[in-house]
């Protein structure tokens, strides 16, 4: 046993995590979790491989590097000054188009991907791919495209191989949601792993030049590579049920990997961006600004790793009192680490214990450790 909670790389779009705290809720998760394991630090994973990615450095008419444009993208998320005790990752970095390579190569070795030429529609204006259907081009949005047959690296899935199973969730008695597995099962009999980007791992060492692999399952390798920096063979990488209907299907070859295998672990969206009523509340009652952060920084997230369907604004007052309850009920003397029975429960992939007031209340940090919140880092209080 040795899990590690891992973030799903998140796109590197233009915002900060103070503006917009929601999309960091997946790295606080974790860190939290981490952090009550007595694992990691977990680095933070970062999506650079994104079509928006492209259009948005295209015209760039300096010389800097596209990766550099990601890294300082990246850097500026973060409160100035501050990185993340375990580094940053992201899905295009060179370890992790090694451990691609090697897992693609593998993969072709073994049969299980193949080298096949392929019709698709490629746009007659920029030449993006569009896909194996004609549709408007989502990198100029020109409309016309041409077919045209091409070596591309595909995954034809046997007859009956499921993409998404049970046990790809790190989740102890709670299913995860129907729709999600019926979406797996609905996906097409061959998949298309080689896409035109103009940044990612890149397919030419396979003789497909001008390809990269397609960042959904460039995404689940980023967290394997992070797991073997951290010589942890079971990461758990957190992600949104939207997100993880979009990328399960490409990442089903790329969750194991010698001995190392990703399971999902959901969380719902928490409503950062409706928090009026909540400051109201923190007034009334006269939660402090330390408290009221660490709800925001701490506890909501791990909350959405229970409350899987998402939190609404309706729940936030309620949750606030849960919350200044078992802050309340915090022990006098308190404890280094985490009681056993609570790592026992977070290795399980259980989260009930977020809404026991008295398991809750040995868990609570003196400060969230997340670099990624809007608090101070390690040491303010
Ligand atoms: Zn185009």
């Amino acid at each position: 046993m040795n899990i590690l909670y891992i973030n799903g790389p998140v796109q590197n779009g233009p915002f900060t995590i103070a503006e917009q705290p929601g999309k960091a809720a997946g790295i606080r998760a974790a860190e939290a979790l981490n952090t009550l394991l007595g694992t990691g630090p977990a680095p933070h994973l970062w999506n650079t491989v994104t079509l928006a990615g492209d259009l948005r450095h295209r015209h760039a008419c300096d010389i800097v590097a596209r990766q550099e444009r990601e890294d300082r993208a990246i850097a500026a998320k973060y409160t100035p000054g501050t990185t993340p005790a375990g580094g940053i990752l992201t899905d295009s970095t060179p370890v992790v188009a090694a451990l691609a390579l090697e897992m693609t190569e593998r993969l072709l070795l073994q049969g299980a991907l193949t080298i096949t030429p392929t019709t698709v529609h490629l746009c007659s204006r920029c030449g993006h791919m569009t896909g194996t259907v004609a549709h408007t081009c989502r990198a100029c949005g020109h409309q016309a495209s041409r077919p045209r047959t091409r070596r591309l690296l595909v995954w034809d899935r046997p007859p009956g191989t499921p993409v998404l199973a049970r046990d790809d969730f790190h989740a102890h008695r709670a299913r995860p949601p129907r729709h999600l597995l019926t979406i797996a099962q609905n996906i097409p009999q061959r998949l298309i792993l080689s896409r035109t980007r103009d940044h990612g791992i890149s397919l030419a060492p396979l003789g497909l030049d001008g390809l990269v692999l397609d960042p959904r399952a460039g995404l689940h390798i980023a967290v394997l590579a992070a797991a073997t920096q951290s010589d942890a063979v079971q990461p758990v990488m957190t992600i949104t049920e939207n997100a993880a209907a979009n990328v399960a299907a490409y990442g089903t070859l790329f969750r194991q990997h010698n001995g190392t295998r990703l399971r999902y672990a959901l969380h719902g969206r928490i409503p950062y961006d409706d928090t009026t009523a909540l400051q109201r509340l923190c007034d009334v009652h006269h939660v402090s600004p330390a408290l009221r952060e660490l709800f925001l920084a701490w506890f909501l997230p791990l909350c959405s790793l229970h409350l899987r369907a998402g939190i609404t604004p309706a729940q936030l007052p309620s949750l606030l009192k849960f919350w200044r309850r078992a802050h309340l009920a915090r022990p006098d003397t308190p404890r280094s680490e985490a009681p056993a029975e609570l790592r026992h429960r977070i290795t399980a992939g259980d989260m009930r214990w977020v809404m026991d007031v008295r398991t809750l209340s040995q868990a609570i940090p003196d400060s969230p450790t997340s670099h990624g919140s809007t608090t101070e880092p390690e040491g303010a209080s």
